[in-house]
């Protein structure tokens, strides 16, 4: 708690000085020490593949670093621990995780659970006065997104989804030439993500952990895309499902094709499937044209646009996601991927369903 308010003053004071034009008579003293106070402390619950990629790049985050761990698996215990030099203080299992709240070297909790567990591992984490970010699909229904918001805002604690495209400069600037309309008017998104999913066993094909399948795990990039371009949201959606290994995909959705129209006339076409591999944005405007190919992967983003190469750097979007999470927590900001964000997404993914249940448009509005 102290070193929490130490930050709350420090950033209060900082941005009291720099209203006050006089920011520099503000010493910042590098010191190792200072340097790690104002580092904020993740941990990451549920050791899997993605919060291994997770950590890993935490290393080159300014702001903020790895503090603790929550698994079911002893044996990662040992392994996270001599890997990221953990005490034993700060690794937790799933039934001890709410004591995390007496832990001070922990600040914020990312929840890389399968999808079925995000909700209650963030209200958990929201009730232990944590900073929260969780994994995309933010959860399996717009009821357990407002749940998760309002555990969070009565816990004055900050909620954020794991969005990390939106770190990419390539997708910012995608959004800057969109939302800036510097190309004209938004006409036609076509975003498409799709691969070929391995072992029939995973936790991915299993309704009552993933809550779908392709759609609520690589779709939702497709809707946050379209979303981020436009600045819009949509208003009307129609979607399509198809199904070639009703064995393979028995308790979750293969291939989906939907169509969103925007407020303003521009409609996206997407895919998303668990079959084929596909991975690009196209946004087609009134003055010109947007891409990315390997939209939505670990790396590899290239931008073009009707005037040429996005020359944009390959950056550590996964860094710069915790970083900025962590700025937001010292400054006291909202999140630009914040729990509401992520609930817009899964109001989508609930009308794509229905669509595809009713097969009839779903209205939005
Ligand atoms: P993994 O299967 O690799 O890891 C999930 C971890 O959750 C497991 O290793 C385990 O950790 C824990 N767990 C607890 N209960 C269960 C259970 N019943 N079944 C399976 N695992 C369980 O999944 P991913 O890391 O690929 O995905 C986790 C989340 O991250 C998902 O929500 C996914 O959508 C999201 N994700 C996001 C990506 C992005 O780019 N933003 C990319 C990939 C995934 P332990 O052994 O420590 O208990």
């Amino acid at each position: 708690m102290q070193r929490r308010r130490f930050i709350r003053q420090l950033s209060s004071s900082i941005g009291a000085a720099a209203l006050a034009g006089s920011a520099p008579a503000i010493i910042v003293r590098n010191t190792l020490a200072q340097t790690r106070r104002n580092s904020l402390g993740f941990a990451f619950v549920g050791l899997g593949n993605y919060a291994t990629r997770l950590a890993s790049n935490l290393a080159d985050a300014e702001h903020c670093h790895i503090a603790g761990v929550v698994t079911g698996t002893p044996a990662k215990e040992k392994t996270w621990a001599e890997q990221y030099n953990i005490p034993d203080a700060n690794i937790y299992n799933y039934e001890n995780y709410d004591s995390i709240a007496n832990n001070d070297d922990i600040d914020i909790v990312y929840v890389v659970l399968p999808n079925s567990m995000h909700m209650e591992y963030v209200i958990r984490a929201a009730e232990a006065g944590k900073h929260v970010i969780c994994e995309k699909p933010m959860a399996l229904n717009t009821d357990q997104c407002a749940r998760m918001i309002a555990a969070c805002e009565n816990n004055n604690v900050k909620l954020s989804i794991g969005y990390r495209c939106q770190f990419h400069p390539v997708h910012q600037e995608i959004i800057r030439i969109g939302q800036n309309k510097e190309m004209g008017a938004t006409k036609v998104i076509q975003a498409d993500f799709g691969f070929r999913i391995g072992n029939p066993n995973q936790w991915r094909l299993k309704k009552e952990l993933a809550g779908g399948g392709a759609l609520y795990d690589v779709g939702v990039y497709c809707i946050q895309a379209a979303r981020y371009a436009t600045g819009e949201e949509p208003v009307s959606v129609s979607a399509q499902e198809i199904k070639t290994d009703p064995v393979k995909f028995n308790e979750v959705d293969e291939t989906i094709l939907w169509q969103m129209k925007f407020a303003s006339g521009a409609i996206a076409s997407c895919s998303t499937s668990y079959s084929s591999n596909f991975n690009r944005f196209y946004a087609a405007m009134e003055g010109g044209w947007t891409r990315i190919d390997s939209a939505y992967g670990y790396g590899g983003q290239t931008g073009t646009t009707s005037k040429g190469a996005i020359e944009a750097p390959e950056n550590n979007m996964w860094a710069a996601q915790m970083d900025d999470f962590s700025l937001c927590v010292q400054e006291d900001r909202k999140s630009r991927v914040s729990g509401e964000e992520g609930l817009h997404d899964v109001r989508v993914l609930d009308a794509i369903y229905e669509s595809i249940a009713t097969e009839k448009p779903v209205d939005l509005i």
